[in-house]
């Protein structure tokens, strides 16, 4: 660790800066107290943001001009493409583990694929040849490039790596850990998605999930019915903005004769926000729509299946 934070103050150093603000994921913390501690032998006063550090799409670059700093440091994501008016330095951080042993542990349950697609996230990225090419010794693997940085590297709301191979494999073998990606990949394609588990060191079939959640999406869906008013909302996080789907989703909705408001919000909070409307539309982050949607006591239905609710308004 020692070297990998030298070689980032490096990189900061570069950039002579007096104030550096540096966002952070919750459990990468200590990591930042260093930082910040060699900093301060240099002289460069570093503030750490104390939000949530959801991705990439949540750059806090008008908090750090706000504070004076000169960069931001960002950790965790790779860069999405978004312009900012303070540089970032993107610092990727990966999670090493023994992949092909709990491969190999637990490949009879995607015996019967031939082809299989695999993607990761960022952390996984450095292990993503080893699987191919072990799964290679009996399986056609594809591995593809979408609108990420890495081939292969999906995010929760980008999943373009998978959906360009979607016609060519038989399923999906997610790497990762947690539910978050597998569910997203699931939900989005029409081929079988396993996930290949790497905290509960298991390869976990989706279809049963995908299930579940499907139906929690119609059923959201079908209590907007009667909703009168509808919150719009929009998220201020750069890469979450989605001004004009939102426009789309007011216009949309009064044609059909429903009262649709635009709500602009950076977090958004389950139980604040239920005071605005009856129903509401996401255009931020679409798992918000997916994830959160048990713990919202109004329906919520993302901007992807907008068109669904309208189809079912229109026939009532
Ligand atoms: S919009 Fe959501 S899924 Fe996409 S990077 Fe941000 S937090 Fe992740």
């Amino acid at each position: 660790m020692k070297n990998k934070v030298k070689s980032w103050i490096k990189k900061i150093l570069s950039y002579e800066p007096n104030n550096v603000f540096i966002q952070i994921p919750r459990g990468l913390i200590k990591i930042a107290h260093e930082l910040s501690n060699d900093l301060r032998s240099y002289g460069i006063t570093s503030f750490i943001s104390a939000e949530p550090c959801f991705g990439a799409c949540d750059i806090r670059d008008y908090e750090a001009k706000k504070l004076g700093c000169d960069i931001l440091v960002h950790f965790g994501h790779s860069d999405m493409g978004l312009n900012t008016i303070v540089p970032i330095i993107y610092i990727e951080y990966d999670m090493r583990q023994d992949v092909l042993s709990i491969l190999n542990d637990n490949i009879k349950k995607i015996s019967e694929f031939d082809k299989i697609g695999i993607v990761t996230t960022l952390q996984y990225i450095w292990c993503l040849n080893d699987v191919k090419n072990e799964l290679s010794k009996e399986k056609t693997v594809i591995i593809a490039k979408g609108k990420c940085k890495y081939s292969g590297q999906i995010l929760g709301c980008d999943l373009s790596a998978a959906k360009s191979i979607e016609n060519d494999v038989d399923c999906f073998l997610f790497i990762g850990a947690g539910k978050f990606h597998a569910l997203g990949l699931c939900l989005s394609v029409q081929k079988p998605v396993f996930s290949m588990d790497l905290e509960k060191m298991d390869i976990i079939n989706f279809e049963t999930l995908k299930h579940e959640y499907e139906k929690r999406i119609w059923l959201n869906i079908a209590k907007a019915l009667d909703a009168d008013n509808f919150g719009v909302i929009i998220s201020t996080k750069s890469g979450q903005l989605n001004k004009e789907n939102a426009k789309f989703a007011v216009n949309e909705l009064e044609k059909l004769g429903k009262n649709a408001f635009l709500l602009v919000t950076d977090r958004i909070d389950l139980d604040e926000i239920c005071a605005f409307a009856d129903a509401f539309i996401n255009t931020a982050c679409p798992r918000i729509g997916i994830d959160d949607i048990h713990k919202f006591k109004k329906p919520i239905i993302n901007f992807k299946d907008l068109e669904k609710l309208l189809n079912l308004i229109n026939k009532t």
